[in-house]
């Protein structure tokens, strides 16, 4: 079954008769497309591919699976899909929630007739199952971060600024033709202490903590990788979170066996961090699904249900971060597979000092 058949079945249990995507990332899973503007309109047993004049070409080049359908000046996207919503008989059309308030109000107003209904995870689903190609193209992404973070490492050193660090991520992932997954986190000291911590001038110093946290978009797919270094000197305090969560992330990726629920992934860190006294340090969820997006969908964490299954890639990431001295974190991407978690970057993850040249 093609991946736009499947869709195509989800949307008998949807109870609308057309669905609406306009999530780029979903259109480029379900069809190959790799532009920025597309629409995809679906019923049952058809649907049509529409993008406008600057993707013609493209799309007729990549789409798989759908009639590709282009639009130029003077026409709207409005213009074409009323003919194709006409065209197909559809009146209960599903849409993405993700749409701005303001499209939909145009939507509803140059089409009076449809009943518009918001559906939620009608493609995603599918989307957190991966194929070997997929897992493939993950594998890259995180071969070139690992190389990217052997490659920060050298200009690591007191008196460099996270600025510094940050750009020399940046470089080396562009030059090897990839593109930051995200906007990366470079956090020393006490900046540490923050999860989301954006780079500064803050300039390293003997004894901080150094947290990066980035990844590369290589080929449509995001790798997402955090390390955490001690800087010049690592004091027992140092070692003793380092410890625990290293620790802790080990056994969460043992843990990610298929038939099990992420949430209890998720209580036996907190749980193991709790013994130690550390439970307050620890805010954010345990991990995340990862794919054609860094935030894919699926969390482990204490609010969502949420099965283990075989082909599903996540991020392993626990943390523990002391407001006024500094933070710990360790991420990895794992793909499930019949007999636990495969991790899918290469750099170590014990605790490393670096020298203070
Ligand atoms: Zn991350
Ligand atoms: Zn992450």
């Amino acid at each position: 079954m093609s991946r736009v058949e499947a869709v195509q079945e989800r949307l008998r249990d949807a109870g609308v008769d057309g669905l609406l995507i306009t999530d780029i990332d979903n259109i480029g899973w379900l069809t190959g497309f790799t532009g920025s503007f597309a629409h995809i309109l679906l019923s049952p047993d058809g649907g049509a591919f529409i993008t406008d004049s600057r993707y013609t070409i493209q799309a007729e080049e990549q789409v798989r699976g759908l009639p590709v359908r282009s639009f130029r000046n003077p026409q709207t996207i409005l213009d074409v899909l009323s003919e194709e919503t006409a065209r197909a008989g559809v009146h209960r059309i599903g849409f993405e929630p993700s749409i701005a308030f303001g499209t939909w109000q145009k939507w509803t107003d140059a089409m009076p007739g449809v009943n518009w209904q918001p559906v939620t995870d009608v493609v995603e689903p599918l989307r957190m199952i991966k194929t070997e190609e997929e897992i493939d193209a993950i594998r890259r992404a995180c071969a070139l971060t690992d190389a990217a973070l052997t490659h920060v490492e050298r200009v690591i050193q007191p008196g460099v600024s996270e600025y510094d660090i940050g750009l020399e991520i940046e470089f080396y992932i562009r030059r090897q033709g990839g593109k930051l997954a995200f906007d990366p986190v470079v956090a020393g000291g006490e900046n540490s202490a923050r999860p989301h911590a954006r780079a500064t001038e803050r300039k390293l110093q003997v004894g901080d903590f150094l947290t990066l946290d980035f990844g590369a978009l290589l080929d449509g797919y995001c790798a997402d990788l955090t390390r955490t270094f001690v800087i010049g000197e690592a004091t027992p305090r140092h070692e003793e979170i380092y410890g625990l969560v290293l620790e802790a992330q080990v056994a969460a990726v043992e843990m990610m066996m298929p038939g099990v629920n992420g949430r209890d992934v998720d209580a036996m860190v907190r749980a193991k961090f709790g013994e130690k006294g550390y439970a307050e340090y620890f805010g954010h969820g345990l991990g995340h699904g990862l794919g054609r997006v860094v935030h894919d969908l699926g969390r482990l964490s204490p609010t969502t249900d949420q099965p283990i299954e075989v082909g599903q890639v996540w991020t392993i990431e626990p943390g523990i971060y002391i407001p006024g001295f500094g933070g710990v974190r360790i991420e990895d991407d794992i793909v499930v597979r019949e007999g636990g978690a495969e991790i899918l970057n290469r750099y170590p993850k014990d605790l490393r000092i670096l020298p203070a040249r």
